[in-house]
């Protein structure tokens, strides 16, 4: 076997994609206006406020700063100081044991069983690092971190720009044939093997339609490390 990393994308992929758009997002956007009342004082919160000021253009109240926030949310907005605020929201959401982050019942497994095998296992999701560490740090199968040797967003590069996957290459110092990528979205895959990379589609979804040109597995019991 000549694969000694998988490199897995978190929504579709390891979670459900509603985990991430009917929990996460709705709780960052009931919690945000209260936690920059609470913590408008904290230097890293502060400093987000500012930049949400610098971004619009114009000085801003806390209660301003809320208003864009929410404008943001409602427009789906990936501005870098909304990601990290609703990122500070979930850690609080997760310490407190209201947010519990999803994994499919077979990801555990296959995660565990693949660590036990002497392979390194990386992420690669379109969320923040620290929101891809919250998730698997508090699932209902425990904290899957230990499990992982590394986290990459899309500050190496896009998802569906072969450019991020030879990036990570080189971060983790391993040949595109040694990296099984693992992803529920057809251009990522064919991004991915474009940079050498081995793929598998992963097809949670009943309605999902596999993508030409690439494994495909119902759950992670069923991939294939070849
Ligand atoms: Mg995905």
């Amino acid at each position: 076997m000549s694969i000694k990393a998988i490199l897995t994308d978190i929504e579709g992929t390891t979670s459900s994609i509603d985990f991430v758009h009917q929990t996460l997002f709705p709780y960052a956007k009931l919690h945000l206006r209260h936690f920059l009342r609470a913590e408008a004082r904290r230097p890293e919160v502060a400093a987000q406020i500012h930049a949400v000021a610098l971004e619009e253009g114009r000085a801003l109240t806390l209660e301003d700063a809320a208003d864009v926030l929410d404008r943001w949310m409602a427009e789906d907005r990936k501005a870098t100081p909304l990601k990290a605020l609703q990122g500070m929201v979930w850690a609080e959401g997760y310490a407190a044991g209201e947010l519990i982050g999803h994994v499919y019942p077979d990801t555990p497994v296959a995660l565990r069983r693949w660590h036990n095998e002497g392979l390194q296992l990386y992420v690669y999701s379109s969320g923040s690092v620290e929101a891809q560490q919250l998730i698997f740090g508090h699932t209902e199968y425990g904290d899957l971190t230990p499990l992982f040797t590394g986290y990459f967003d899309t500050r190496i590069g896009a998802k569906r720009e072969p450019a991020a996957y030879h990036a990570i290459l080189e971060n983790i110092g391993l040949r595109g044939e040694e990296v099984l990528f693992l992803s529920d979205i057809g251009e990522e895959l064919d991004a991915a093997r474009e940079a050498g990379l081995a793929t598998t589609q992963l097809l949670r979804d009943a309605k999902a339609r596999p993508f030409p040109h690439h494994p495909a597995a119902r759950d992670f019991s069923a991939v294939r490390l070849v």
